[in-house]
């Protein structure tokens, strides 16, 4: 050890249980080496050279938020597309404002086609929210401002893709495919839609080029990290590792990672249906050489499946008694009857499963899964996670607990959602309950919260996602969704640090302030445990420490 650096701080808040506060954190070659006081660590401070930087001396210093489940790169494919969402979003051409209902959107559409000068070029848009903007689009409604210039809108969480005739022609589907995931109207003509990602991927390749744009990866990465700084983020795990391509999203994240100065660790998790369909019985030999590519910036871990749709563009499924309106969401590209067959050999492999599961009904048949898992070989220290959680029961938290499960939750939909999906997809009882961490917490489920940024409606601010899972105050700033599901400001906390690193088991590396672990820290202007619990989200992020270098965040 050359030299320590040791940052002061009005209070520390290390999430250790044994040292739960502090006001000194020593640190060298981008690890801890005491945490305390200057007083307590004067053993290593006599023997080692050393400075004291008090630039935070007024601040208050956590661990690094860890968000564990994000698609920053993806993020990238909208850049430079027309945005036709409900509420305010940057663009390549700044800032613009939301469109509030369908009958908008289908004018600011029918004004890009007016506007286009090559009827061949397809208008793409992106952002569009069927429960916000009240319903879906359909290849009727999109005919009726073009029949001519191919349009192609996908949804603010990328579940739906909708399209015109012009479109639908220009892909490989035809009125007597079968394929998963392609929509139709009662009658059995084809209404234009791809639901999930094997259908948004066939609607895709058609404008492939204009929606993986050279260097749009990179730049995205390079964007987010801004946004990661802003709230505190050092750590963030990529969930769909292989959607577009395993090497390029590999590339671009190890050359982001190896920037000087870039401020994010980052876990890659691969798609098990891209893997299998990339490298098939291989599949395992490349994980293994990917791991061993793996540094402390930038790593492999575990796997993820796809086993519903999405929470806003209500393509989830639910059990009994289902849709308002009698929708039937959808499932992944994996067959639920396939399940087990499917992570039974990355279970014996001892790879962490992250099953992506939003609506009752596939909790269920995640649980049951599970279940045949163990059954078929015993397994301690799992880790299988349930992704999102977002429509569950009590029942379902006590289960999960008994199995051994870990669940990574989108709290944000309780704040910006849940009202919303009361009268449009779900219902009353079931939007309420949206994201039952109480009933985690009380059946004593280790879980983590994340934004799932930037795919859906909702910032990446951890914070916020306490804040949310601590007041559970609804879009009006007044209703208190499903109160018994509150949980405390500890929890919280614990779960976007060292409970998320538990969840991407990174727990003996991040998510607390201990004697080596890496230096990673968020700086706040005050104390998420002093402030009042409905103020949280009102906490100053003022940049974050990653590996014992400072991140201040530009105002
Ligand atoms: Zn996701």
């Amino acid at each position: 050890m050359q030299r320590i650096t040791v940052f002061t701080a009005r209070r520390i808040r290390t999430m250790d249980p044994g040292r739960p506060v502090a006001t000194a954190i020593a640190v060298a070659d981008g690890r801890i080496v005491s945490v305390g006081s200057l007083e307590s660590m004067q053993p290593w401070l006599r023997r080692v050279p050393h400075d004291i930087d008090d630039s935070f001396k007024n601040n208050v210093l956590m661990p690094g938020f860890i968000d564990p489940h994000t698609h920053l790169r993806l993020s990238g494919t909208y850049m430079g597309l027309h945005y036709v969402g409900p509420i305010p979003s940057q663009t390549d051409e700044g800032p613009q404002a939301g469109l509030p209902d369908r009958a908008d959107v289908i004018a600011r559409l029918t004004e890009l086609v007016n506007a286009a000068n090559d009827p061949d070029r397809p208008v793409i848009a992106w952002g569009y929210d069927p429960g916000m903007q009240g319903g879906h689009l359909d290849r009727d409604m999109l005919d009726a401002i073009s029949d001519e210039v191919p349009l192609w809108v996908m949804c603010y969480a990328p579940h739906i893709v909708y399209t015109n005739s012009p479109m639908l022609a220009r892909t490989d589907i035809t009125e007597d495919t079968t394929a998963h995931g392609i929509g139709r109207y009662p009658d059995g003509r084809l209404n234009g839609w791809f639901i999930e990602t094997g259908a948004v991927g066939i609607a895709t390749r058609p404008v492939r080029n204009e929606l993986y744009r050279p260097g749009f990866g990179l730049a995205a990465l390079q964007r987010q990290a801004d946004v990661a700084i802003r709230n505190g983020i050092t750590t963030v795990a990529d969930l769909g590792w292989g959607l577009e391509s395993f090497e390029r999203e590999w590339d671009d994240h190890y050359t982001a990672v190896n920037e000087p100065g870039f401020p994010l660790r980052m876990l890659m998790i691969p798609f098990d249906a891209r893997l299998v369909g990339k490298f098939g019985k291989d599949r395992f030999d490349y994980l293994d050489q990917m791991h061993a590519k793996s540094t402390d910036k930038l790593a492999v871990h575990g796997v993820k499946f796809i086993n519903d749709g999405s929470y806003p563009s209500m393509t989830l499924q639910l059990n009994y008694p289902g849709y308002l309106d009698g929708e039937q969401g959808l499932t992944g590209e994996t067959p639920w009857e396939d399940m087990v067959e499917r992570m039974l050999p990355y279970w014996r492999a001892g790879i962490q499963i992250h099953s992506h599961a939003n609506g009752d009904a596939t909790v269920d048949m995640t649980l049951n899964t599970l279940a045949e898992l163990q059954q078929r070989q015993p397994r301690f220290d799992h880790r299988f996670t349930v992704e999102h959680y977002c429509i569950s029961t009590v029942a379902q938290g006590r289960r999960l607990a008994a199995l051994g499960g870990l669940a990574s939750v989108n709290p944000y939909f309780v704040h910006y959602r849940s009202l919303i999906h009361a009268d449009s997809g779900f219902g009353p009882d079931r939007a309420e309950a949206t994201a039952r961490l109480g009933t985690l917490a009380e059946a004593g489920v280790t879980f983590a919260l994340h934004s799932d940024y930037n795919l859906v409606v909702g910032p990446m601010a951890p914070l916020i996602a306490a804040w949310v899972a601590v007041n559970r105050i609804a879009g009006d700033e007044e209703t208190v969704m499903a109160p018994g599901e509150r949980i405390s400001v500890d929890r919280a906390l614990r779960a976007v640090t060292v409970d998320a690193a538990f969840v991407l088991r990174r727990d003996h590396e991040i998510g607390s302030l201990e004697v080596g672990k890496l230096a990673d820290l968020a700086i706040l202007a005050d104390d998420p445990y002093e402030v009042a619990p409905t103020a949280l989200r009102d906490v100053k992020v003022l940049g974050t420490i990653v590996g014992g270098v400072a991140n201040l965040a530009d105002d």
